[in-house]
């Protein structure tokens, strides 16, 4: 695992980690808010950060089938959501590189 290093982030408003507090995502990185995460709503983002990515699986999600690698906080190890490694539908093409975090998981502090 190595050192624990903690990225913070800077704008009014940070998604944090419910259970640890660190930061995870600016709400400027969001790209849609529309999905269905495993606790419930999720929200697509184009970067995250403080997170450790786990082996590469396929999964059949709503959208077909996908490689993902799920998403865990480097600092207190949760599972945040996943990260869409490769998608096989050319309509899905676009989520490849992007991340879903589960609102469940994460924390608007002070907005
Ligand atoms: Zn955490």
């Amino acid at each position: 695992m190595g050192r624990l290093y903690i990225e913070t982030l800077s704008g009014p408003k940070i998604f944090k980690c419910r259970c640890c507090k660190v930061d995870s995502a600016s709400h400027d990185n969001i790209v849609s808010k529309n999905f269905q995460g495993r606790y419930g709503k999720a929200y697509l983002f184009r970067t995250v950060v403080n997170i450790s990515l786990g082996p590469p699986e396929e999964r059949y999600l709503m959208s077909g089938l996908h490689t993902v690698n799920d998403i865990y906080c480097s600092s207190c190890q949760q599972i945040l959501g996943w990260r869409y490694e490769k998608a096989y539908e050319e309509s899905q093409k676009y989520k490849e590189g992007l991340y879903i975090l589960e609102k469940e998981r994460l924390l608007k502090e002070g907005w």
